[in-house]
């Protein structure tokens, strides 16, 4: 069977030295070593030392592996509030998180904004009861990107509340400064271009401090994964369970593939690679892009309008060797979602604008 493109936000297409690296480790017989080896702990110390550079990550932040993006909400919330956490709502993940905390009995607030756009800080008064403040920077269901300056003005405004920003479908593409927030997450399976199945949970002393806070006045943060035991595992290089070895070694190695790539490279051909697609979309007779704000406009996740055309431009392109995402929740059949990871090369992002423009209706 010929291969497809892989166009879909998350699983998408390879990041493309994964297949070797897959080989390599085959060879070694990695997915066979202990979790308690010496050889693990220098795979987990590769992995973290790379991502610690790849994200510029400052002295008082640390990271620690989870099973997915999903699972750092529910910790997220059990580790670091008591109470009260408030969320920026603006499509079906960050309304997620919003739902979470409530499942877990606290009081989630939010601030919700239209699809394809997003709430200006300076346009809510978030209540100081608030414990920790939720900003989704790339919400994957819409395509819509929290500005940066946004996202750095809520720690000058709410210097007690623990700024969180789920950054899964965008870094490490996205720019940010970790001084301005205390914890992010991503999962592997969007820009690193992995098979689903592992987290990443970047936290800083103040997250700590937090969760020790509220376990000493007996709030249940978790048992095997609290932040508390995934910190001090990770210490030793370690994991509080039996980990996904396999896929913290190719992590390590593809974050290793993009340092020597250059972080700088990655974001240019990444700007380069939406402009394409925006431009098209935007000149095109029948479709455009969902998110109006130009300067809103997600660079990993385009997000545009097909209306009644959905369904056929789907399965034409797919007859074509190129799967996009469909639209998300209200606009299943009403958007396309195309993923532009660093695994997308240029040239496959042009002969995607091509054929589409070869779509009759
Ligand atoms: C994919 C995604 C998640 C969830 O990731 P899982 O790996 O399914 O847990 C959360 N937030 C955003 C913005 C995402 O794109």
């Amino acid at each position: 069977m010929a291969k497809k493109i892989y166009f879909t936000p998350g699983p998408s297409d390879i990041y493309f030295t994964v297949e070797e690296h897959l080989k390599n480790a085959l060879k070694e017989q990695i997915p066979a070593i202990s979790h308690r080896s010496k050889r693990f702990q220098e795979i987990y110390a590769e992995a973290e030392s790379n991502l610690r550079t790849l994200f510029g990550l400052p002295n008082d932040f640390h990271l620690a592996f989870t099973a997915s993006a999903t699972e750092v909400w529910e910790r997220l919330i059990q580790n670091c509030v008591e109470k009260e956490s408030f969320h920026f709502v603006n499509g079906s993940f960050s309304q997620r998180f919003y739902e979470i905390a409530g499942e877990l009995g606290r009081t989630a607030k939010m601030a919700k904004a239209d699809y394809g756009s997003y709430t200006p800080i300076g346009e809510v008064a978030i209540p100081a009861s608030a414990e920790l403040i939720s900003v989704t920077q790339n919400e994957t269901s819409t395509g819509v990107a929290f500005p940066q300056n946004e996202i750095e003005q809520l720690k000058a405004a709410y210097p007690n509340a623990l700024i969180a920003v789920d950054f899964v479908s965008s870094a490490p593409v996205s720019n940010i400064d970790f001084s301005k927030i205390d914890t992010a997450y991503l999962s592997v399976q969007k820009c690193f271009g992995l098979p689903a199945g592992l987290g990443v949970w970047f936290y800083n002393d103040r997250c700590l401090e937090r969760a020790k806070a509220l376990q000493s006045k007996g709030q249940v943060i978790g048992s095997y994964h609290s932040l508390l035991k995934l910190h001090e595992g990770g210490l030793k290089k370690q994991t509080p369970e039996t980990p996904n070895v396999l896929f913290i070694y190719l992590l390590g190695k593809v974050a290793g593939d993009m340092l020597s790539k250059g972080l700088d490279r990655i974001r240019i051909e990444a700007e380069y690679k939406a402009t394409v697609l925006y431009t098209y979309f935007e000149n095109h007779p029948l479709f455009a892009p969902f998110v109006k704000d130009a300067g809103a406009r997600s660079k990993t996740v385009i997000v545009a309008e097909t209306g009644q055309h959905t369904a056929a431009l789907i399965d034409f392109l797919k007859t074509r060797g190129m799967v996009v995402g469909s639209g998300y929740g209200p606009f299943k059949d009403s958007h396309i979602r195309v993923a532009n990871f660093p695994t997308h090369s240029k040239e496959s992002i042009e002969l995607l604008v091509d054929t589409i423009d070869t779509f009759k209706q």
